[in-house]
């Protein structure tokens, strides 16, 4: 795999949460932080959101360090779905407008957008998702502002969803296809496949559970292998902050997965 990931200027984590075991950073764990990320030479994080728009403010922060923070503010989710910690309900063509207008306003780097739950501990994909009218109205409006749409998505349907709606990134993406990746290879959209989360999740299950989420993780790594080689854009994001993964540490355990597969 291509690294795009200059060590010396600097590395990239493409999927980080402003979290810390789970919970919002306070401003006391500020400082903490942005050490991890300068011991580890991070220096430029994707903050995929959070509900109270943490990214706006802690960008202004590390103005002054030599960490370059992109952020969507807070990310959208269905009204009743999955994604209230990470971002603002939305329920209908207005609320799309409203919030994208507002997160421009903000100076979002880009648009997250939640299509789906997550991996449940049998190994299904929770209730969460827009409709494709919804999420490519979504894609229409962040585009129309130039900005690219980020899509939180796992379950076969929901990524095909996703990518015919004309999203810019799939994040996560567990169960992906050979379909869907032949779509992002011709549509050129990148995927940021975040194994490691989906390991050290694994590893907190036990039983018939676990030998389920050790399947779905042997299957995730073979559409990696594949993506490879068709040749689709895979990123480096260690969704850091969730609880059990650490900032710095989860890039590198994920950056060495990538290249290994
Ligand atoms: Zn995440």
């Amino acid at each position: 795999m291509e690294d795009t990931n200059l060590g010396e200027s600097g590395y990239t984590d493409r999927h980080v949460h402003l979290f810390m075991e789970g919970q919002p950073l306070t401003a006391s764990e500020t400082d903490r932080f942005t050490k991890i990320l300068l011991e580890f030479n991070i220096k430029e994080i994707y903050d995929m959101g959070s509900r109270d728009g943490l990214g706006f403010q802690l960008r202004r922060y590390l103005e002054s360090t030599s960490i370059a923070l992109k952020t969507c503010g807070y990310a959208l989710f269905r009204e009743g779905g999955y994604g209230s910690f990470l971002g603002m309900p939305v329920k209908d063509r207005g609320d799309i407008k409203r919030h994208i207008n507002e997160l421009y306003r903000r100076g979002a780097d880009f648009i997250k957008v939640i299509n789906s739950g997550i991996i449940s501990t049998e190994g299904r994909v929770t209730e969460g998702g827009f409709s494709q009218e919804e999420l490519r109205i979504i894609v229409e409006e962040a585009h129309e502002k130039g900005l690219q749409v980020f899509c939180h998505v796992s379950a076969a349907e929901r990524i095909i969803e996703a990518l015919n709606a004309g999203v810019d990134s799939v994040e996560h993406g567990f169960f992906m296809t050979e379909e869907a990746l032949h779509m992002m290879k011709e549509k050129t959209v990148s995927w940021t496949p975040t194994i490691y989360a989906l390991i050290c999740f694994a590893n907190t299950l036990s039983g018939r559970n676990r030998d389920v989420l050790e399947g779905i993780v042997r299957d995730h790594m073979k559409m990696v292998s594949l993506s490879k080689q068709l040749g689709v854009r895979i990123n480096i994001g260690s969704d850091s902050g969730a609880s059990g993964i650490r900032h710095g540490e989860a890039f590198f355990e994920e950056k060495k997965i990538l290249f290994n597969i």
